[in-house]
């Protein structure tokens, strides 16, 4: 299994090194070659499996000869051994024809635990037997950080370093980045806003020798091991609500656009889906590129789903790739467009396939905050604002033909003011995080400073 750039100027990699490269060396996203395609049988011994076991035959295809099978078993069973629930990924039904898959179970109560705690095991795997020890720098806003902390901490070959804004984070996104101990994870607080700390992580990649100095590596959303991971999911929905072999939608609340690639990437190997709806919040790029073709970035407004609020869809980039035949130089001068002209233009031929699988919708802050009153009121079930959003969507896109699955993308716990506004009910945390508040922290201070930041970086990789 090879994988390509989505710009066509960057040699091919195997599964280990598109996962330690992240970004292609031409701006490019890496995408596998060819999709491998489940036939019938195949489909059929997915059901009845537990996730783990599911999780190893969806992934198996895609990860060449960089794990032993015994070696990905390990990987994947150490990687969701902390979630708080036995089936990983539980669905529940919320109306007729509805149901919601909860990806909150996690150790950060968010869906990018999935994605994150499997990808910690496998830089270990691989970076143990290289020899070699890396530092991963992230910028968050909040849930990615947290998410990149809880999957590395703990492990020899890596140290993690998160920079988030000082201040400006959730206490529960900042307790679960300044709480674990382990002395290879440091939350470094800046003194600046998101973009500050998105524009230092950016800068640390541009310093060569910073760059080779502490072998920096990055675990952002374009890392195609992070797609991965997701497809599992689709698979689970459909081996849980039949034999797999039922027609399923799915609405995905959507920002970056990594974890509905993930759903495409199902259908693509045989997994039978009709819609993949995408629901955005009111900063709309997605819905407004998929519903008129233009793709034009305007300002970020801050919004009830934080995790949402986004001007740059990344990974659509992959999705692009293929609706435009896979033709790189199409891409890379459509990314020349959006870089000079902040937009371009999706070509008449790629907005049918687009329109072949996706639709897309989006919820006001007013609909967001309704849908949470309404989710409580009609089933008791208290809904974070982003899984609100999927419903919203999901809602309006029923069909009583095909069973729809709506993802819940974060606990409700995770963002307890929006839905004690909505419900009057504060959501508690679940069982295994219900000490975070009464936890130490530990945090670093820094100056809005790219050498400051450099230099505690330099400083905590040498201990
Ligand atoms: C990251 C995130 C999203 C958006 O997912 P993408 O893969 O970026 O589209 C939605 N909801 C929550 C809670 C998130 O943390």
């Amino acid at each position: 299994m090879k994988y390509v750039s989505t710009r066509g100027q960057s040699p091919a990699l195997n599964f280990e090194d598109t996962m330690l490269t992240g970004l292609a060396p031409d701006g490019g996203l890496y995408v596998p070659e060819s999709v491998p395609v489940f036939d019938a049988e195949q489909i059929a011994k997915l059901h009845g499996d537990d996730y783990e076991s599911l999780a190893f035959k969806v992934m198996r295809p895609f990860t060449g000869d960089t794990f032993t099978d015994a070696e990905f078993e390990e990987i994947i069973a150490r990687a969701y051994q902390n979630f708080g629930h036995i089936a990983r990924a539980p669905l529940k039904q919320m109306d007729r024809g509805l149901w919601l898959m909860e990806l909150f179970h996690g150790p950060t109560l968010a869906f990018k635990d999935f994605a994150m705690q499997l990808i910690g095991q496998m830089f270990q795997t691989v970076l143990e037997r290289r020899g070699e020890r890396i530092t991963i720098v992230g910028a968050t806003s909040g849930d990615t950080g947290s998410a990149a902390i809880e999957a590395f901490r703990g492990l020899e070959n890596v140290d993690v370093c998160i920079l988030y804004p000082h201040g400006r984070v959730s206490e529960v996104q900042r307790r679960q980045m300044t709480t674990p101990s382990e002395a290879n994870v440091h939350a470094l607080a800046v003194e600046g806003t998101f973009d500050d700390c998105q524009r230092h992580l950016k800068d640390m990649f541009a310093d060569d020798a910073f760059r080779t100095d502490v072998r920096l590596a990055a675990v952002n959303s374009i890392n195609w091991a992070r797609v991965l991971a997701q497809v599992v999911y689709y698979w689970w929905a459909s081996a849980a609500l039949g034999d797999g072999t039922r027609k399923l939608s799915f609405t995905v609340p959507t920002g970056n656009f990594g974890d509905i690639y993930a759903g495409f990437i199902a259908k693509r190997m045989g997994l039978d889906v009709d819609r993949l709806v995408v629901a955005t919040n009111q900063n709309d790029i997605l819905r407004r590129a998929l519903t008129t073709g233009a793709y034009e970035v305007g300002e970020v407004a801050p919004s009830i789903s934080p995790s949402m609020d986004i001007q740059v869809s990344s990974n659509f980039e992959r999705l692009l790739f293929d609706a435009l035949g896979r033709d790189g130089d199409v891409v890379q001068s459509l990314m020349n467009d959006l870089k000079t002209n902040g937009a371009f233009h999706i070509p008449e031929n790629a907005r049918a396939y687009l329109a072949q699988h996706f639709d897309a919708d989006m919820a006001s802050e007013d609909e967001t905050r309704d849908q949470i009153t309404q989710t409580f009121e009609d089933t008791g079930e208290l809904v974070c604002p982003h899984t609100a959003v999927g419903l919203d969507v999901a809602a309006t896109h029923l069909d009583i033909a095909t069973p729809m699955v709506a993802l819940a993308t974060a606990h409700p716990a995770k963002f307890p003011d929006a839905v004690e506004a909505a419900t009057g009910i504060r959501p508690p945390l679940p069982k295994h995080m219900a000490d975070l508040y009464d936890r130490s922290e530990r945090v670093t201070q820094v100056d809005n400073d790219l050498a400051a930041i450099q230099k505690i970086i330099r400083g905590k990789r040498a201990k």
